[in-house]
């Protein structure tokens, strides 16, 4: 079985990490079963994070008294030392555990870096010396905060969003993180949804041996997939190479990565939704986005004040007003179309 190795942690992080985000959205006792099932299936790597509501408690319970099987990364928003301590007193209590493998500055809008006056990187080493932080991370959407970080030596894992849709210049910071022995934590490998095969986004990480993806698992049904790939990884045959290079003609320049970063949008909008709806459109059952919710929510577009809040937070540099209203556009294009068909 594959067995990644998380840079100069030295952390053997088995075949495959589980993104814990989506553990929020289902209820106690289903997490609990699916994160058991996923440690007896080949996964021993759990990403969570502080903001995400109760998925550090829902790992708590799940691994209690199974701590020893487990690496548990989780993240902190913190942006002073005396927060991110708070914040890692809390973490602890609800993983039920004395310490944190991987600790993460989570998505910083600059790398901490010891006497940059927040003294956050100086909370993070007081708690590697108390022995309750292994090893040190962060997580970010921004190429350049990311490199700075695998530049300055001053980390020891780099979280990065990062699929086949991801360019050369992505690639480059897989390969800098290789060359300076850091670990490459890869997030949205199916690139927020729109990346619809699993195999195919399986097997293409696998060509970089230093990336391990953390899927993001909420159903059964996925994390048997995800565990069926384990046990027979998906080669990467012409018919899966099709697949790939379709996605990226189809998926390639300047898409929504559904961060979420942009919001909350004062006039109500779902950016992340609305912003991908062109591509949902062509890649998911279509009922629920043609419904009439869905008309109500795409329609908000309209109610766009222009404020410049989502451009100033989008990691990816997009135009979301100009992308909202192309997808608004093309909405209205295609409900007008299956009307005229119908
Ligand atoms: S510019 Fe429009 S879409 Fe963006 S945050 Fe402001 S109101 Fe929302
Ligand atoms: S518009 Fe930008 S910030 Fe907002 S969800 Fe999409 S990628 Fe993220």
């Amino acid at each position: 079985m594959r067995d990644i190795r998380l840079g100069r942690t030295g952390i053997h992080a088995g075949p495959t990490g589980f993104g814990a985000l989506p553990l929020q959205r289902i209820p106690v006792a289903d997490a609990v079963r699916l994160l058991r099932r996923a440690l007896e299936g080949g996964i021993a790597y759990f990403d969570t994070a502080r903001g995400y509501t109760d998925s550090e408690r829902k790992l708590g319970l799940a691994f209690a008294g199974m701590r020893d099987r487990v690496v548990l990364a989780t993240k902190s928003h913190a942006r002073t030392g005396d927060a991110f301590r708070r914040d890692l007193a809390e973490s602890l209590a609800q993983l039920g555990t004395d310490h944190i493998d991987v600790h993460q500055f989570h998505n910083p809008s600059s790398c901490p870096k010891p006497g940059d006056g927040s003294g956050l990187y100086e909370a993070m080493l007081e708690a590697r010396e108390q022995g309750r932080v292994r090893f040190i991370g962060i997580t970010n959407h921004r190429l350049a905060v990311a490199r700075e970080a695998v530049e300055s030596g001053l980390y020891d894992t780099v979280q990065f969003p990062f699929s086949y849709l991801s360019d050369e210049k992505d690639e480059a910071l897989v390969a800098l993180c290789a060359e300076r022995d850091v670990g490459f934590i890869a997030m949205k490998a199916l690139a927020g949804g729109l990346i619809t095969r699993s195999d195919a986004a399986f097997a293409s990480l696998g060509r970089f041996g230093n990336v391990l993806p953390i899927w993001g698992i909420q159903r059964e049904a996925e994390l048997d997939e995800f565990l069926a790939h384990i046990a027979a990884p998906p080669a990467r045959t012409p018919a899966l190479e099709e697949v790939v290079r379709r996605d990226r003609e189809d998926l390639s320049g300047e898409f929504c990565r559904a961060c979420g970063y942009c919001l909350p949008c004062p006039a109500g909008i779902e950016i992340p939704t609305a912003a991908r709806m062109v591509r949902l459109l062509r890649r998911a059952p279509t009922e629920r986005f043609v419904s009439a919710e869905g008309q109500a929510m795409m329609r908000r577009i309209a109610e766009c004040t222009e404020c410049g809040h989502c451009r100033e937070h989008c990691p990816y540099g997009l135009d979301t007003p100009e992308l909202l209203k192309r997808n608004l556009a093309a909405y209205e294009a295609f409900l007008e179309e299956s009307r005229a068909r119908s």
